[in-house]
């Protein structure tokens, strides 16, 4: 019997979901006749292996709407609290299931790449896949796949969003100035939790963020049809007042990461990279609260 009920089993139980298929041979064909499409410049194949017949790209959606944010707290985009939470539900279930040799979680495959190909959805402006059914609203996994299912067919579509530019303008930092290509060293979220230097003049703009922007997606028209699960909980003050973190109340910093990884996981949860954040964003409220 063939692989993809099970796999959709897993992602039913996790979130509602989106899953395409495409062949391996599919994909190689279309990059070696497109060299200079720049998604083809994305599509490398370090993680296929002889024996993988294809790629399943699942799409899990997720609430973009954010809770009210209490007075002295800082907030998170919703993506990384979604994102932990699945994570925590399909990862042992797909784990038990690469051990059968029928898939095999990948890690190192330029996802957005994979989701246009495979009709997931089409590239924004915003260099984030959208579609009709969740907007930009959804967090991707990518699986080998080990034998013949029945696989979609190529979508060649790059693109739908025609002449809107709402997102470009929305950027607080010209990081979208060349349309579908972020310019990473200009956005906000490239220097949130990753431990690089924060360029000055972008600290403000990082108002009360730990991690996440979103500006580009929130206005996006994709986003605009109301999500169908609930959004991500209220803030949990005890976790994401700033004050905790400047003055630590008698614990350590490494004593608040546990409760912190709770909502962001682990990764995003490293006390020398969250206490920078939080300089900034303590000095930011404190500005706020000066005007
Ligand atoms: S805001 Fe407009 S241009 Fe940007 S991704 Fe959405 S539809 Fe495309
Ligand atoms: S996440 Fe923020 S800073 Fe980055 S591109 Fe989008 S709007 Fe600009």
């Amino acid at each position: 019997m063939s692989i993809l009920p099970d796999i959709k089993k897993i992602a039913d139980e996790t979130a509602p979901n989106l899953i395409k298929s495409i062949k391996i041979e599919d994909i190689r064909h279309w990059k070696e006749i497109n060299k200079d499409n720049p998604i083809s410049q994305h599509l490398y194949f370090e993680e296929f292996d002889h024996e993988m017949t294809g790629v399943s790209i699942i799409a899990f959606h997720y609430n973009l709407d954010y809770p009210i944010l209490p007075d002295g707290c800082m907030s998170i985009s919703p993506y990384y609290y979604f994102a932990n939470k699945y994570y925590k539900h399909y990862n042992p279930l797909l784990q038990e299931l690469a051990v059968t040799g029928r898939i095999k979680i990948l890690k190192d495959t330029h996802l957005k790449s994979l989701a246009n190909l495979s009709g997931i959805g089409f590239y924004g402006k915003n260099s984030i896949i959208h579609n009709e059914l969740f907007g930009s609203r959804f967090i991707m996994i990518a699986l080998g796949i080990y034998e013949e299912i029945e696989w979609d067919g190529l979508n060649l579509v790059m693109t739908d969003c025609g002449s809107c530019q709402l997102c470009i303008d929305a950027c607080p930092t010209q990081a979208l100035n060349k349309p579908y290509k972020l310019d990473r060293n200009q956005c906000l979220r490239h220097y949130m939790l990753t431990g690089i230097e924060v360029p000055e003049i972008y600290k403000s703009l990082m108002t009360d963020r730990l991690v996440g922007c979103d500006l580009c997606q929130k206005v996006c028209l994709k986003n605009s049809k109301k999500s169908q699960i609930d959004r991500m909980p209220d803030y949990d003050q005890e976790v994401f007042g700033i004050n905790r973190y400047m003055e630590e109340g008698g614990l350590t910093l490494n004593d608040l990461m546990p409760p912190l990884a709770e909502w962001v996981g682990k990764n995003y949860a490293r006390a020398n990279r969250v206490k920078e954040q939080c300089n900034i964003i303590y000095n930011n409220i404190r500005k706020g609260g000066e005007q």
